[in-house]
């Protein structure tokens, strides 16, 4: 399993005179490239063409892992806003309670001017 993904490309190269200079259809290749994001870099190297088919299947089991793994994350972030829900609730109960303590100082204020 992997991250990123694969590509053919075409290069030219160096040589003086190739015509893949010129032309883009003598270009060499194609060229299996692996590529994937790290860090903010994309790094990338080329694979034989014995490799590609290996590595698109870890792409693919990659995918599949990542799209079960935002469903996990969904299921929970469900559950875990429930759980603010009844912080939130249990706070309003304290605030009713807290209500009735200022009712009973303004109580006692009054039985001191008294
Ligand atoms: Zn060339």
């Amino acid at each position: 399993m992997r991250r990123g993904s694969l590509s053919e490309r075409t290069i030219k190269c160096s040589k003086p005179g190739c015509a893949c200079a010129q032309d883009p259809m003598a270009r060499h290749g194609p060229y299996h490239s692996l590529t994937q994001a790290v860090e903010g870099r994309t790094r990338s190297r080329f694979l034989t063409a014995e490799q590609a088919p290996l590595a698109r299947q870890q792409i693919d089991a990659g995918r599949k892992f990542r799209a079960q793994v935002d469903a996990y994350w969904e299921a929970c972030e469900e559950w875990a806003d429930g759980q603010l829900a009844n912080v939130a609730a249990s706070s309003e109960e304290a605030k009713k309670g807290g209500s009735k303590r200022t009712s009973k100082t303004k109580s006692s204020r009054k039985s001191k001017r008294s």
